[in-house]
């Protein structure tokens, strides 16, 4: 994954911050959240194939995500606070097991406490 020189933003306020081979990462507002979704550059109109909501920062914390996240190696960003989508699996996740250790639907890994919902029924992954 490539960062942009420039982000490139569209006329609904979404901000296309990255690219790989197969995805571009964009920040779309979504009400009360910004998401972070990655789209298949073969079907960009088909929907998102994997997201994750973060707090509304006008798309800094979803930068900041992206900055450190390595997608070859960790299945998923960090920052987020509810995933939108299915749970995403890094090509060479062997590599990072600590960091790919299953999580629920709020970020949290599944062999500590849920740090968003005390009720979380953790069926993340
Ligand atoms: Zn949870």
């Amino acid at each position: 994954m490539k960062l942009l020189d420039e982000p490139v933003v569209n006329q609904y306020g979404h901000i296309r911050y990255a690219e790989d081979a197969d995805h571009y990462y964009e920040c779309w507002p979504m009400g009360f959240n910004e998401r972070l979704v990655l789209l298949n550059k073969a079907d960009v109109y088909g929907g998102y194939t994997y997201g994750w909501c973060f707090e509304r920062t006008g798309g800094l914390l979803v930068k900041a995500a992206l900055l450190i996240w390595e997608p070859e190696m960790q299945d998923e960003p960090q920052f987020w606070h509810k995933r939108a989508g299915p749970a995403r699996r890094a090509p060479q996740r062997g590599v990072n097991p600590m960091y790919n250790r299953d999580r629920c639907v709020h970020g949290s890994y599944m062999d500590a406490p849920c740090e968003r919902d005390q009720f979380c029924a953790r069926e993340g992954n």
